[in-house]
């Protein structure tokens, strides 16, 4: 098969001319950005992709941000299609018990705003001349010569920085010495109300930079990071908690207190003769989080309960427990059956077995834990 690669090859190209090859550029595009009909592009070429297996009909996309994509091009635009600022965007740590009651939280922020007192024009109004280095161009033209070759380089005015114009020393602001802008501080309050989820994003309209030529500042973004609990684990709206029981309590009832987020204490009670499964669950409802549309509403907190087994018993314990107990077994042993020992499983002993059956060793002898269903 021979590979098709006009697309790439036309992305290539940085100074299209004419129509056609815009449109060539449009369609290039419009295929390498979307992952699915990449791949059949890849695999087919363009004739693929007319068979029908692009999905079509979808209209190109606006060229402008596909300019913007490729060639790194001015700022973001907007739905309305105007520039606007990247935002600030901040992570913002935050216990699960604050994220349980809310909270509110101070954080200052620095951003880079327009000087006040010259209004971002850098010194007094009209004060702007126009470059002389570059007749306001804003760039020079350097002819440099190597050998035979002539080649004419572009680059940055620097009388004007590539501005085009220039302020008189006498003129430059003082506020902000010509750099039209300056470095802002602000301390903003951050409401962070009860059930706010990790990742949950809190938007502060313009309080972001300001940039020249963009009416509107960039927003500042506030990322909720939530601290994990010792004790809680979240799923949504509803909290989950381990809880390990003796099997003294699994088999004949207890009481549990639970200090919640809130830190009030509730009890459950598990009565004698209700046996306790280890892994087993178990839900108190209402306890959970706080649902963050209704606060006063909350999930649920699930409980899941490890049983703690003794590592070993007297054997006058064993016979007094399994006089107690039901269902103690008594199996008919055949004559002929030959006795075999059953010793622990040891990580390392069943690690070397697997290695000879091909699997691959990864030299941390003991950090695998064995599993049945590994075999
Ligand atoms: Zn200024
Ligand atoms: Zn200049």
């Amino acid at each position: 098969m021979v590979k098709d690669t006009k697309y790439y090859d036309i992305l290539g190209t940085k100074n299209p001319e004419g129509a056609e090859q815009f449109k060539q550029i449009s369609q290039a595009y419009e295929v390498l950005s979307d992952e699915g009909k990449r791949k059949i592009y890849d695999q087919g070429g363009e004739e693929a992709l007319q068979g029908g297996g692009g999905g079509g009909g979808e209209g190109f996309h606006n060229p402008f941000d596909m300019f913007d994509m490729f060639f790194g091009g001015g700022g973001r635009r907007g739905r309305g299609g105007e520039r606007r600022v990247k935002p600030t965007v901040h992570q913002m740590r935050v216990p699960m018990t604050s994220l349980y009651t809310g909270t509110t939280k101070k954080l200052k922020i620095s951003r880079t705003v327009k000087c006040k007192i010259c209004e971002g024009r850098g010194g007094a109004e009209g004060a702007a001349k126009e470059c002389k280095t570059c007749d306001g161009r804003g760039v020079v033209i350097r002819t440099v010569r190597m050998g035979p070759m002539v080649q004419q380089m572009q680059s940055h005015c620097p009388s004007c920085e590539g501005e085009g114009s220039v302020i008189p020393e006498k003129d430059i602001c003082k506020g902000c010495r010509g750099k039209k802008m300056v470095k802002d501080e602000e301390i903003i309050e951050i409401h962070i109300k009860p059930g706010t989820k990790d990742g949950e994003k809190i938007s502060f309209e313009e309080k972001g930079d300001e940039v020249i030529g963009i009416s509107k500042a960039g927003d500042v973004i506030i990322v909720i990071d939530e601290i994990e609990h010792q004790t809680f684990t979240r799923m949504g709206d509803n909290l989950c908690v381990i809880h390990e029981i003796s099997v003294a309590d699994a088999l004949c009832g207890f009481v549990r207190v639970i200090q919640t987020l809130d830190n009030r204490p509730i009890y459950y009670r598990v009565l004698p003769g209700e046996v306790i499964a280890h892994g087993s669950k178990k839900v108190i409802h209402g306890e959970g989080m706080p649902m963050h549309r209704h606060p006063s509403d909350k999930g649920d907190l699930i409980i899941e309960f490890k049983v703690d087994f003794p590592s070993k018993l007297s054997p006058d314990v064993c016979r007094k427990i399994a006089d107690l107990l039901p269902g103690k077994s008594e199996e008919i042993i055949d004559d002929e059956a030959d006795e075999v020992e059953l010793t622990a499983l040891d990580p390392n002993a069943s690690r070397r077995q697997r290695g000879m059956h091909g699997g691959h060793e990864d030299g941390h002898p003991g950090q695998q834990n064995v599993q049945c269903q590994q075999f």
